[in-house]
């Protein structure tokens, strides 16, 4: 039933692939299947080194056209659904995680403004569309900084030093996965989870959707 509605309203409003604008068939969702096989290439699953958390983990390289197309338009094309999209694609290929709550990681009151919303909030709530883990997004807060992507190693060290806050507890001994839309450096999911860790020491598993090299 929900096919022949979707067969029958593609052809009055004609859906189109988030990534090259072709016109999507009934059975594809966002992308187009040869988009779809772009985007499979791109899952290249790496371990992350992040000295606050129980483990660390990005799964797919940013520096491909396909992945830098769709976060583009995630962070500046208000598309979040994107964001949503691609965080349950995520949840579709792993297994649902050992742990309680999913934490995306804050921006700044001012970016939250300017933007309209939070891509890796986005992203938790295409995981908890698969997995159903509750999304903690009041506790943790984030100061206005520069932004990242204009700064050097060291600078995005000094950039993050102290721009989190835990301004309200987290639930005894709950264990959490911090999201981040792009890992880089590693210093803000690292920086995120120190702060967390000061406050209320807890078992927290750094992921991230893309990484870049
Ligand atoms: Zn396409």
């Amino acid at each position: 039933m929900y096919f022949f509605y979707r067969s029958f309203s593609d052809k009055i409003w004609p859906r189109g692939c988030i990534s090259c604008v072709c016109r999507l068939e009934t059975t594809e969702d966002f992308l187009c299947s040869t988009c779809l096989d772009h985007l499979e290439a791109a899952i290249a699953p790496r371990w992350e080194n992040v000295t606050a958390c129980a483990s660390g983990y990005s799964w797919l390289d940013f520096d491909t056209p396909i992945v830098k197309n769709l976060m583009h338009q995630v962070k500046f094309g208000h598309v979040p659904d994107i964001a949503r999209f691609l965080g349950a694609l995520y949840a579709q290929r792993h297994c649902r995680p050992d742990v309680d709550a999913l934490v995306p990681i804050p921006l700044s009151k001012r970016r939250h403004f300017e933007r309209g919303y939070n891509q890796s909030e986005w992203i938790c709530k295409g995981l908890s569309d698969v997995w159903r883990l509750p999304i903690l997004t009041k506790n943790l807060v984030k100061a206005h900084r520069p932004a990242q992507a204009k700064q050097n190693k060291s600078q995005r060290f000094l950039n993050q030093n102290g721009a989190f806050s835990l301004i309200q507890g987290l639930p005894a001994g709950i264990r959490i996965q911090l999201w981040d839309d792009t890992w880089t450096t590693g210093v803000t999911l690292n920086e995120a989870a120190w702060t967390i860790q000061a406050a209320q020491p807890i078992t927290i598993h750094a992921r991230s959707l893309t990484y870049a090299q």
